[in-house]
């Protein structure tokens, strides 16, 4: 299965790309995580990146498309892999078309997942994530210990672009830049809308639904 996810920041597009990903096996390319790989590791890609991310813009299609399609041809995408945080404007949904044409494969299905921003801002406000094995938990639902991750003892940090005013700048690209890529599968009979209120266990009850696979 080839899936793109969908939505706004704070959505809930990386805590269900983790389970979708383990439930049909198929690989999570989500491009946040390698860019902040990457930033982690010093190399010329994370110093590239590192300013745009901070900022809350998005880093330069040209950059973007040329790590995900290079993570595209790596075996493991083969059986199938679900997109997160990718494309993220027009032209990065036209060159990701372009990568599928060339390599005779379709997408199955893009999931768009929709909720309130007023309940997206104070859910990436209270956002946060292990250092060591990427989970992500929300301060105000789940019961952290310690500032250290309930299932490995990683330390919890929060993304430096998890705080107020860059979240609110998230939002204005989210809504100038991004949100053209859903009309644009949705002319493509592509896109399920799929609502992202709710417990965890719910929505991901709503995803294999839309996917057909409930
Ligand atoms: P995310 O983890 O998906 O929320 O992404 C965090 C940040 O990484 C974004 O705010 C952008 O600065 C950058 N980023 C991630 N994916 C993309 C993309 N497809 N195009 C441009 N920038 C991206």
């Amino acid at each position: 299965m080839r899936l793109i996810l969908f939505g706004p920041p704070g959505v809930g597009k990386g805590t269900q790309a983790k389970i979708l990903s383990g439930e049909f096996r198929i690989v999570h390319i989500a491009s946040g995580d390698i860019l902040r790989a990457a930033i982690a590791d010093g190399t010329e890609l994370g110093k590239k990146a590192k300013s745009f991310m901070d900022r809350g813009e998005l880093v330069p299609d040209e950059v973007v498309i040329g790590i995900i399609s290079e993570r595209l041809k790596a075996g493991d995408a083969a059986n199938g892999f679900i997109l997160d945080g990718f494309p993220r404007t027009l032209p990065q949904a036209e060159a990701l078309d372009k990568v599928f044409e060339k390599a005779g494969i379709k997408v199955d299905r893009v999931l768009s997942m929709e909720v309130d921003s007023e309940v997206l801002l104070s859910r990436l406000t209270s956002r946060r994530v292990c250092r060591n094995c990427g989970a992500i938990y929300n301060l105000s639902v789940d019961k952290i210990e310690g500032g250290k991750c309930p299932k490995c003892g990683g330390e919890l940090y929060q993304r430096d672009d998890d705080k107020e005013e860059t979240i609110l700048r998230r939002f204005e690209v989210y809504l100038k830049q991004t949100k053209p890529v859903k009309d644009y599968y949705a002319g493509k009979k592509l896109l399920v809308e799929v609502d992202g209120i709710g417990e965890i266990s719910e929505v991901t009850g709503r995803m294999r639904k839309a996917l057909g696979k409930s």
